[in-house]
Parts: structure tokens; sequence; C-alpha cells
């Protein structure tokens, strides 16, 4: 299974897919997370944050998630993923995916800023430290219409989050046994 996070930077996909590996780890179940920051430093380096390069990043990173998830790995591709139409590609090009929106408004955001991207993307137009793709304040992200799941990290605290990714996997995982069982006993 892959499940592919959205949303905008620190809503909250790291600390939830973090938080989650660890729990499904206590029972046992292997977790991998594709997360874009760290392929931004290897498989990714040669990509930017053009659309194009954005959506590149997403069809590379649900390949690794693809080359895993076949041989049992449940992965959890966690990155901004702000396009529908790439997101759409994975769904259909690979078995079991499901979308899940990591999502919190933008001025929960910039009163979080952990990382202190939203000062530098709201400073003056022609300041040397602007950020000019920061995603939501600068740049595009298209909310899914119809996610899996839907995780509101402003209304929602970190352990009922991780608690509900965790149920969602855990279910998707059943139903996606019971149906490869009925296949197999056809
Ligand atoms: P992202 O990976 O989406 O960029 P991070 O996980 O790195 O975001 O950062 C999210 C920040 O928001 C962390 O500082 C985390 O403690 C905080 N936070 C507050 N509430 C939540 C929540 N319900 N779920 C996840 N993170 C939350």
């Amino acid at each position: 299974m892959i499940i592919q996070l959205c949303g905008l930077s620190g809503a909250g996909k790291t600390t939830i897919a973090t938080n989650v590996k660890q729990k499904a780890a206590a029972f046992g179940t292997p977790i991998e997370i594709i997360d874009g920051d760290n392929y931004r430093e290897f498989l990714c380096k040669d990509l930017g944050f053009s659309k194009e390069d954005r959506c590149e990043n997403i069809r590379r990173l649900g390949f690794v998630a693809s080359r895993l998830s076949c041989h049992g790995v449940i992965c959890i591709i966690s990155a901004i993923n702000p396009y529908d139409a790439v997101r759409n590609e994975l769904t259909a090009a690979y078995e079991h995916v499901r979308t899940v929106y990591i999502d919190c408004p933008v001025n929960e955001l910039i009163a979080r800023d952990t990382k202190g991207l939203y000062k530098r993307a709201l400073l003056p137009e022609g300041h040397p430290d602007r950020l000019t793709n920061l995603t939501g304040i600068n740049d595009p992200f298209e909310a899914p219409r119809n996610p899996d799941l839907h995780l509101r990290t402003d209304k929602k605290s970190i352990s009922t989050c991780v608690n509900e990714l965790f149920g969602f996997i855990i279910t998707s995982a059943a139903r996606k046994n019971n149906s490869s069982l009925r296949v197999a006993s056809v």
C-alpha cells in the first residue's frame, strides 16, 4: 500500500508519518517513509520547484514506493505534493494508493513557522532573503477534492491525527488482504 500525503509546509506530514511509523513498528508492521526533503538531497537533487519539477519529484517518489510496496512494505510518501494531476497519475499507475490530506490553514502555519519559511516568503518584493516559491503563499496548492482521509491539524492533536492515520492504514491493509485472499481462493 502507498499512502501519498499532501499538504503545505509545516502542516504536520513529517510529524504524523514519523509517529505512525513508530506505532506500526511496535505492532511489527514495517513502514517506509519516502520523505520529499530527503530525496531532494539524493535521488531528486537535479529538481527545483517549478510545476514540472515538483511533478517529476512525485513521480520518482511514487516509483520508489511502488517497488517497495509490491514486496508488502507500506510506504508513506511525505511531500507537499501540490498538484491534482500527478496525485491522480500515481493513483492510476500503482495499486492500493491512498491520498491523505494533511490540512492546516495558512494563518496557523504562519504562526507555527517551524522552519522560518513563511517569514521569508512574506518579506517585501526585492528583499534578498525572500522566498518566491513557497506553496500556499506564492506557489499553488490544489487541495484534493476527495481525499481518502482528511486530517485538520489545527483542530486535532498530534496523537489524534496519528491514531486516525494509523487506524486508516490498518483498516485499508485488512481490506486489501481480504480482497487478495478472495481472489486467491477463486
Ligand atoms: P511538514 O512535514 O508538513 O512540513 P512538520 O511535521 O515538519 O510539517 O511540522 C509540523 C509542526 O506542527 C510541528 O512543529 C508539530 O509539532 C506541529 N503540530 C501541531 N499540531 C499538529 C498536529 N495535529 N499534527 C501534526 N503536527 C502538528
